[in-house]
C-alpha cells in the first residue's frame, strides 16, 4: 500500500475510493482504457443530474426531453461500462493489509479497479468530487465542496501568479493611459 494511502485519514466521505481513482488518473494517461475511464468520468456526474428530475417527482413526473436524455446517457454510459468484465472478489484494499505483509491476491485489471471506485463514488453522489488541480491539471480528490487545487502549494501559486499578474495589467494600463492622448 502506498504510503500516502496509509497515512491518509479516512474521515473525509469518498476519500478511500477517490484516492484509488485520482491515482489510476495520473498514472494512466492517453491510452484506450485511459479514454474509455474518462469518458465515464464525463458521463457519470452527468447521469447523475439526469436523474434529478425522476428522484424528485416520480416516474409519472419526469417529461418527455428529461426522459429522452435520461435514456441517450443511460445507454452511452452502458455501452461503456459494457466493454468491461465483471468479476467477484473481495476487495484486499478494504482490509487492512499493510499489517499482512505476505499478502498477495491476483488483481482485477487497475482501469476495473478504477470504475469500479468511480461507481461506488457516483453513489455516495460524490463522484464529481474527482476533478483536476486548476494549477498543475493532476487528479486530485476534493475534500471540500468548493476546492480547486490538489494542494496548499498550487493554490497559493495560483493566487501569487494571478496577484503578479494583476498588478502587470495595472502597471500596464498605467503606462498606456500615459501614452494614448
Ligand atoms: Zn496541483
Amino acid at each position: 500500500m502506498p504510503k500516502s494511502l496509509s497515512r491518509m485519514s479516512r474521515n473525509y466521505a469518498g476519500e478511500f475510493e477517490g484516492y484509488r481513482v485520482v491515482t489510476w488518473l495520473n498514472r494512466n494517461k492517453g491510452g484506450a482504457k485511459a479514454k474509455c475511464v474518462l469518458r465515464v468520468l464525463d458521463l457519470l456526474p452527468k447521469y447523475r443530474r439526469a436523474v434529478a428530475p425522476w428522484i424528485a417527482k416520480g416516474i409519472s413526473g419526469v417529461t418527455g426531453p428529461e426522459m429522452a436524455l435520461l435514456e441517450k446517457l443511460g445507454r452511452a454510459l452502458w455501452a461503456e461500462l459494457g466493454r468491461w468484465p465483471v468479476y467477484l472478489c473481495l476487495d484486499a484494499d478494504s482490509i487492512e493489509w499493510a499489517k499482512m505483509p505476505k499478502f498477495t491476491y491476483a488483481r482485477a485489471d487497475s482501469a476495473g479497479v478504477a470504475l469500479l471506485n468511480m461507481i461506488r463514488l457516483f453513489e455516495q453522489g460524490l463522484i464529481h468530487r474527482v476533478r483536476r488541480c486548476l494549477k498543475c491539471k493532476k487528479w486530485f480528490y476534493a475534500r471540500f465542496r468548493h476546492q480547486q487545487f490538489c494542494s496548499t502549494r498550487c493554490q497559493q501559486s495560483h493566487y501569487r501568479s494571478s496577484e503578479e499578474w494583476k498588478a502587470y495589467r495595472r502597471e500596464w494600463m498605467r503606462q498606456y493611459r500615459r501614452l494614448t492622448p
